[in-house]
């Protein structure tokens, strides 16, 4: 079996929207509800990856947990809400990390990564999908640097003191205005002397030139696809793509549904094979060394041939069976490639 290490989920988030009394023990005891959970990764060779915590929709948490809302009635979220969030999001990480049994392990560095997949511990890590728990002032940032953070996504799909969110439309060009605010800039720079990940997956096509002018580090998307086999606002197109060549960048290619497939439905229906197609494009594109998973577990849409992690051994053996992928290519898909990418940006 190929062991996986994916550039994105959101379990920590579907964890804390969950009802559970005890979310860190469901996580690592039980069998959950949703594609993720330690048995299964245990059972699909899924060795570790970037774990996102994540404000979800406003709408969301009110119709569904509001009582973890300070203020149920507002219609938006305060920055205390956003705070909150991602902090209890941390502290489901955190529990799940010092349990006495050792079998998840918080990583920052690639060697770590490494040593985890050696003793077949899960390595996670820690993402930053979104950043508006950040106030103003960027100090919560060197917080959560110090708790491990070491990936950020500065945007998600809404407007925010960093920038201006990219709506999933299809068809769509990633072109929807307004990028960076001198804010997000700042984020940008701090994130880069901290030696972070910056991901690019949610920004759109403004946002992600004024990150490309600021970064002297490898481009990273952890969860987007190909603009031209699937044209949907949040994948690159070929003119991204040379940025991600030009700086030895990373993409994690995201098994949601409506950004594989060429007619962008969220349909069940989808043959794996649209992945394979994917990963063949960026990889003529960008090159063999540059492109992995980046499931989107717990937070996209997927097939039901997939069904969850465990059926990450299937898009393997495709890779294997029907497209003839060496070993050693498969290697660097399934985890060389992001392990290589990690170390190049935070150094050994
Ligand atoms: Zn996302």
């Amino acid at each position: 079996m190929s062991l996986v290490f994916d550039g994105h989920n959101d379990v920590l988030t579907r964890l804390w929207l969950s009802n559970s009394p005890n979310p860190a023990q469901a996580f690592l005891q039980q069998r959950l509800a949703g594609e993720m959970d330690l048995q299964r990764c245990q059972m699909a060779g899924f060795a570790g990856g970037l774990f996102a915590i994540f404000v979800p929709p406003f709408e969301y948490v009110q119709q569904h947990v509001p009582h973890k809302l300070a203020n149920p009635q507002a219609d938006q979220f305060s920055q205390q809400d956003m705070q909150n969030i991602c902090l209890k999001q941390l502290a489901i990480l955190q529990e799940i990390v010092t349990d006495p049994n050792q079998q998840v392990k918080l990583c920052t560095s690639s060697a770590e990564i490494r040593q985890c997949i050696e003793q077949q511990k899960l390595a996670v890590v820690l993402h930053l999908e979104g950043a508006e728990a950040i106030a103003e002032d960027l100090e919560l940032l060197d917080v959560l640097y110090q708790a491990g953070l070491r990936s950020i996504g500065p945007l998600w799909n809404r407007q925010s003191l960093f920038g201006h969110g990219l709506k999933a439309a299809f068809p769509h060009s990633p072109n929807t205005g307004a990028g960076l605010t001198d804010l997000g800039k700042q984020l940008v720079k701090r994130c880069a002397e901290l030696r972070m990940v910056v991901d690019v997956s949610h920004m759109n096509e403004r946002a992600f030139w004024d990150t490309a002018e600021l970064l002297q580090q490898p481009l990273v998307a952890t969860h987007s696809n190909a603009h031209t086999l699937c044209p949907q606002a949040r994948n690159l197109t070929d003119h991204q793509l040379k940025a991600f060549q030009e700086t030895q960048g990373m993409i994690g290619v995201n098994f949601d549904t409506a950004f594989l497939r060429e007619d962008g439905q969220r349909n069940r229906e989808t043959s794996l094979d649209v992945i394979l197609d994917h990963i063949e494009y960026l990889m003529a594109h960008v090159g063999e060394a540059h492109v992995g998973f980046g499931s989107d577990f717990d937070g996209g849409f997927i097939s039901q041939e997939l069904e969850d992690v465990t059926g990450l051994p299937k898009i393997v053996q495709r890779m294997q069976q029907r497209r003839g992928y060496s070993e050693n290519l498969i290697h660097q898909l399934c985890r060389e490639n992001w392990l290589n990418t990690l170390e190049r940006i935070w150094g050994k």
